[in-house]
């Protein structure tokens, strides 16, 4: 005789339940399970434990910051000032979140960041680095989309609705995330003036932003967009989110060059004559120099680490094309590869792509643009090549294809 299904917990027959679920050696009524549930989250919650999600921190699982640095090294080139900062900011978060509040009354504060460096530098790619190593929810955004609320663009909460998708709806493990803020420097306002007449995309924006950056708990629609009266709305506390800004700050160096040169003539000349490398500027660079750039103080206040990235040099620029982990060399030497061909750059091929990535002046964008053309006709005609096996890229080469290409049309127009 078949013995009679009961919950193994409230001993109730399967008849008389929504739902039974088989066990190795018992069942569970959907009733129990239900109950059984809810005590699990109940004790986790008095053991300080947090709930189920991809987020989860030990302090001693997490990278350290030389860990850290030594993972965007493989592939970020130079930036060792920026690399230092962000490691031990996003440790210190980590540390921050792991933190007692009502310990010793020590609170550890948050430490927002500012980047500044020209463009193509690899603000961005430290980043999007960076990201991949992250414990914590981590979204990038750009903030040329903002506008102050009630114009045409995007409200700045919308930047927790995109912290909120990637945390998949998870409020709490959002309210621990990163939020990289790229093109800060495209909301200054215009004079270091207060505007008399509305700055909507400079000083408003700003405002919106600070909001943010101080911590506080803001209104977000959780699929993003502009706010409107009848969407429900997700509280986002911004107290423990971790904001990196970065931006190229077009023109800082007159502003930095200006102050150093008036310290330099100061009645205390003397302590100022230190030698000032005047290729580079920007390592420079103070918190007051942003204000003269159009930050307002609140937010420079706000963003407490400042650093720098460094113009890359030729050598610099030679790096990049081959040692970082996808480096340019590297992908092209993978995409050849899996037609079954060998390929190889001389080195005189590469010193010559690095003179036109100077010669253009686009830094590191410019090395893919010269990559791209100069390998597009092998590109297209390799892969039905059946007998190709190896090739070799030469200097005569690379200069016929880009001598005959738009690229040089361009940048000669
Ligand atoms: P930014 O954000 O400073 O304007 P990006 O990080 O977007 O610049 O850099 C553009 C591209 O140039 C990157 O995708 C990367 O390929 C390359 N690049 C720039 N700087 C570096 C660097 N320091 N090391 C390696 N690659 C770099």
């Amino acid at each position: 005789m078949a013995t009679k299904k009961t919950c193994s917990f409230c001993g109730r027959s399967e008849r008389e339940v929504p739902l039974l679920i088989t066990g190795m050696s018992g069942f569970i009524c959907s009733d129990c399970a239900e109950a059984a549930y809810q005590i699990v989250m109940e004790n986790m919650k008095g053991a300080g434990a947090k709930p189920s999600s991809d987020f989860n921190l030990a302090l001693d699982e997490l990278p350290k910051p030389k860990d850290i640095k030594a993972f965007l090294d493989q592939y970020v080139i130079g930036q060792d000032d920026a690399k230092r900062y962000l490691s031990v900011s996003v440790y210190n978060h980590y540390k921050r979140l792991q933190q007692k509040r009502e310990d010793d009354g020590v609170e550890i504060e948050k430490s927002n960041i500012i980047m500044v460096g020209a463009t193509g530098t690899g603000k961005t790619l430290l980043a999007r680095t960076i990201a991949r190593l992250l414990k914590v929810p981590f979204t990038i955004v750009d903030a040329t989309v903002f506008t102050e609320a009630g114009y045409v663009g995007e409200d700045v909460e919308s930047i927790l609705s995109r912290l909120l998708q990637v945390a998949d709806g998870d409020v709490k493990a959002a309210e621990r995330g990163i939020v990289f803020i790229d093109e800060i420097d495209k909301i200054a306002r215009k004079a270091d003036n207060p505007s008399i007449t509305r700055d909507v995309s400079g000083e408003g924006v700003q405002q919106g932003l600070l909001k943010l950056l101080e911590g506080s708990i803001v209104n977000v629609p959780p699929k993003g967009g502009r706010k409107h009266p009848e969407q429900d709305f997700v509280h986002v506390d911004t107290h423990d989110i971790l904001f990196i800004c970065g931006g190229a700050f077009d023109g800082i160096e007159k502003k930095i060059a200006q102050r150093l040169n008036t310290h330099v003539v100061g009645f205390n000349s003397v302590q100022h004559t230190r030698h000032i490398d005047k290729g580079n500027l920007m390592k420079y660079i103070l918190p007051q120099d942003l204000k003269s750039f159009g930050l307002i103080p609140e937010i420079i206040g706000r963003l407490p680490v400042l650093t720098y990235l460094n113009p890359l040099d030729r050598d610099a620029l030679r790096r990049i094309l081959v040692e970082p982990k996808n480096s340019l060399v590297k992908q092209q030497v993978k995409l050849f590869a899996m037609d079954g061909i060998e390929l190889e750059f001389t080195d005189d091929t590469l010193e010559y792509i690095v003179d036109k990535a100077v010669e253009y002046k686009l830094g590191a964008r410019g090395l893919r643009s010269i990559m791209e053309t100069l390998m597009v006709q092998l590109q297209y005609e390799a892969p039905s090549d059946e007998k190709k096996k190896k090739l070799v890229i030469t200097k005569e080469y690379a200069q016929s294809q880009l001598e005959n290409s738009t690229l040089q049309e361009g940048m000669e127009g």
